[in-house]
């Protein structure tokens, strides 16, 4: 391949132009139309057995670099670019990042396709093309707001495929078409990721920030992912999207499935559904129906879905786990009741339990039950999340179905997450101990043979050190703001959630305030780096933004303390944000009320990069500590089964704690007069009353322990050589969670291809 060459021939018939000449926007254009024909001319990844894995999110990240890599381009798109001064990422500025997703869920069905692709295997994503994605999030008066983030120019990544597919919604019947985005194998052949899409839908009745009308169905069904749910037609607009979804995933696998010569009742032969969360648990009903127009019997139908059908569960968190109410799918998917009612019927006539039926007494459909008992597998997404799982939320189904329960923990790509985004890391990681890591993330462990080397922890100190200035220089760029880049940088990246604990954080910035302002400075200037979206309805997250928001700005203005502390939130937090901050983290916040997360992807990314983890033992991190030991990551807080017994004693009594000598200043910090001149009155007041009163995911009751043990980590980033040797145990260590792993033990177990 000579990308030279074919660079050339590209720019001059789409502008005339040669690279020398070409603007930034030609040459990305020029560049992604060669990757795109690069990637098509390839095979596509074929086999007897082949996974579809549907999912309402696929937060892809931009594209460009990764499929460089994956196609082993990169080094030579890199150095061509260098020859007429241009540096690659200057031209990944072009690319908008689509986000089709929301978090973790998203980012890890991203992981999965580069994963799945990269082991070879024959596997393809089904999603929804959402013309608008989230949001994009901006900050005004210090709070978060909305606004569109349309991603789709006229050259984009998508390729229409002619293929449609007709779709019932409600009464009307609508086309839908089919976009195909490549997923390339970084050892050759080709996977897709299909988004959906409805070609009347109308970007124009979006008015203000992100509102529309809910009911237009025809012409909102994909302009946003996860519309706002706060009311009934924003509900029933995500019923119609999911049935969406599903009904087009449905007909392509039966049309791929004739298509390799296969007959509908051999399905369960040829074809594995990973259904990732509920929001595609439709896809069994739909399925079903699509089988007996087939000519199955009923019997026969609901036998092959299930021996087709696996499930994923990201959440213990009851108040996420998916129910509709009955009406809303006679509304919006009046096809596939009649199917939901047998199944339902099919249950009720095995199992008297109450708790374990479809359809509840309230005439409501939990989407779960349906995947669990006409699915054949249930797996969790780290140890103790699956151990909850079976122990505690789904008891009732682990004892009728011990065998459908497995665990696999989460992992993430390597390629995305060191190779692309901490490229002279992994370049010394790689003049260490070979280019081995690359296909093989478990000889990571070959760094431990380093940790007493004092040229090479040097070395690491360095590397991190260049980051930091890096994502300094960054920030002063994109949001104007100065940060020291040898303060420690604290880092808390991922969606605003309550169980999250982004507010325990934030009095932690509260007491070192205070404590600076009484003459006790920190040994060395923090920090503190935030990075989260809310979700637009969700009012006490959006406090916590402003809160935060309202405290960096506070710091900064006060001389005293601005020299020791600086808060910084990072607008629009995504995945291109997320790869220019991990590099430059020093300390890895995951502090999560301990049973609430299920898994944690971001604590894998930071340890990656030489992070060291301040953590509950939650999700993954009980893993992680595992893997690195108690002396290179940092635990605080409540276990798993004590918050359990305290939720189910009902005795939590968040009024006492604020009542502490040592948390009552920093609670009520939040309403006192300094921030409410700079804030919102209104919106500090709900978040304190929220805090002494309910405080549902328990910020209070960690509190302490989390302020003693942080300032604790904190102190130990001054043995600059114990740090890096920590440091160095973390990235030695984060081989296991490698997302190629984490597919080969899904294929292992449950897909089988
Ligand atoms: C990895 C990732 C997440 C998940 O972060 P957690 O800390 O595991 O919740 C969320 N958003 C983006 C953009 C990510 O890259």
């Amino acid at each position: 391949m000579n990308l030279q060459k074919r660079m050339d021939t590209a720019l001059s018939s789409c502008c005339g132009k040669t690279l020398a000449q070409a603007s930034r926007a030609e040459i990305y254009a020029a560049l992604m139309t060669l990757v795109k024909e690069e990637m098509r001319s390839r095979e596509k990844i074929t086999g007897e057995r082949k996974l579809y894995y549907v999912s309402a999110e696929f937060l892809m990240g931009k594209l460009l670099s990764n499929n460089l890599i994956n196609l082993g381009w990169f080094d030579e798109a890199k150095a061509l670019l260098a020859q007429h001064g241009i540096a690659l990422e200057e031209i990944e500025e072009e690319e908008n990042e689509p986000s089709l997703g929301n978090g973790g869920l998203g980012r890890l069905a991203a992981c999965f396709l580069d994963s799945i692709a990269a082991l070879g295997l024959c596997g393809d994503g089904a999603g929804i093309c959402y013309h608008d994605g989230l949001f994009h999030q901006r900050f005004k008066d210090h709070k978060q707001v909305e606004e569109r983030d349309p991603w789709i120019t006229k050259e984009s990544w998508l390729t229409d495929t002619g293929i449609r597919f007709p779709v019932t919604l409600g009464e009307k019947q609508v086309e839908a078409v089919m976009y195909d985005v490549d997923v390339p194998g970084v050892q050759g052949g080709r996977n897709t990721l299909h988004l959906f899409d409805l070609p009347t839908v109308d970007e124009s009745i979006i008015r203000e920030g992100i509102d529309f009308d809910k009911t237009d169905i025809e012409r909102n069904l994909t302009l946003f992912l996860y519309p706002d749910d706060s009311d009934d037609a924003g509900r029933l607009l995500r019923v119609y999207q999911q049935y969406f979804l599903v009904s087009c995933t449905a007909q392509l696998i039966l049309r791929e499935l004739e298509e390799r010569g296969y007959a509908p009742r051999d399905l369960h032969k040829h074809v594995v559904v990973q259904i990732n969360d509920t929001h595609p648990t439709m896809i069994i009903p739909e399925l079903i129906r699509l089988l007996v127009a087939k000519g199955l019997t009923m019997d026969e139908a609901v036998a092959e879905v299930q021996q087709t059908c696996a499930y994923t569960n990201h959440t213990i968190l009851a108040e996420a786990l998916e129910k509709w109410p009955m009406a809303f799918l006679e509304k919006a998917a009046p096809a596939i009741v009649p199917v939901i009612r047998e199944l339902d019927k099919r249950i009720r006539a095995q199992y008297p339990d109450a708790g374990v039926q479809i359809i509840d007494e309230h005439n409501v459909v939990h989407m779960a039950h349906i995947d669990i008992h006409y699915g054949f597998s249930v797996n969790g997404v780290a140890a103790l999340h699956t151990q909850i799982l079976q122990k505690s939320e789904l008891k009732a189904f682990a004892d009728l179905y011990p065998g459908k329960f497995n665990n696999k923990t989460n992992g993430i790509t390597l390629r995305r997450w060191l190779l692309h985004c901490n490229a002279p890391l992994a370049a010394y990681i790689e003049e260490l101990i070979g280019p081995g890591f690359r296909a093989h993330p478990m000889e990571l462990q070959k760094l431990i043979a380093f940790e007493n080397d004092g040229a090479v922890l040097r070395r690491l100190l360095k590397i991190k050190a260049q980051a930091k200035r890096d994502l300094a220089a960054y920030l002063e760029k994109t949001q104007g703001v100065q940060i020291a880049p040898d303060s420690i940088y604290d880092v808390q990246i991922k969606r605003l959630h309550e169980y999250k604990r982004q507010q325990m954080n934030a009095l932690y910035a509260i007491g070192k305030i205070l404590e600076i302002r009484a003459g006790h400075v920190p040994a060395r200037p923090i920090t503190m780096i935030f990075g989260a979206k809310a979700a637009p309805a969700y009012t006490i997250a959006k406090d916590i933004i402003h809160l935060i928001l309202c405290l960096a700005d506070l710091v900064e203005h006060d001389p005293q303390v601005a020299p020791h502390l600086r808060i910084v939130m990072v607008e629009n937090y995504n995945v291109t944000k997320a790869g220019k901050i991990i590099p430059a983290c020093d300390v890895s916040e995951q502090i999560s009320l301990a049973s609430k997360e299920a898994s944690g992807t971001g604590n894998m990314k930071l340890m990656l990069s030489g992070a060291v983890t301040l953590g509950t033992l939650d999700g993954a991190n009980v893993e992680i500590r595992d893997l690195v030991g108690e002396e290179n990551i940092a635990i605080f807080g409540r276990h798993s089964d004590e918050v359990i017994a305290l939720y189910n004693a009902g005795t939590y009594d968040p009024q006492a704690l604020a009542k502490d000598p040592q948390i009552a200043p920093l609670v009520s910090f939040i309403v006192g007069p300094e921030l409410m001149a700079i804030g919102d009155p209104a919106c500090l007041n709900r978040l304190h009353h929220e805090m002494v009163t309910k405080d549902w995911f328990m910020a209070l009751l960690d509190l302490k322990d989390y302020i003693h043990t942080k300032d604790a980590l904190f102190a130990r980033y001054e043995d600059s050589t114990a740090w890096a040797k920590m440091s160095l145990h973390n990235i030695a260590k984060a081989g296991y969670f490698s997302s190629d792993r984490t597919i080969a033990e899904y294929n292992r177990d449950i897909w089988k291809l």
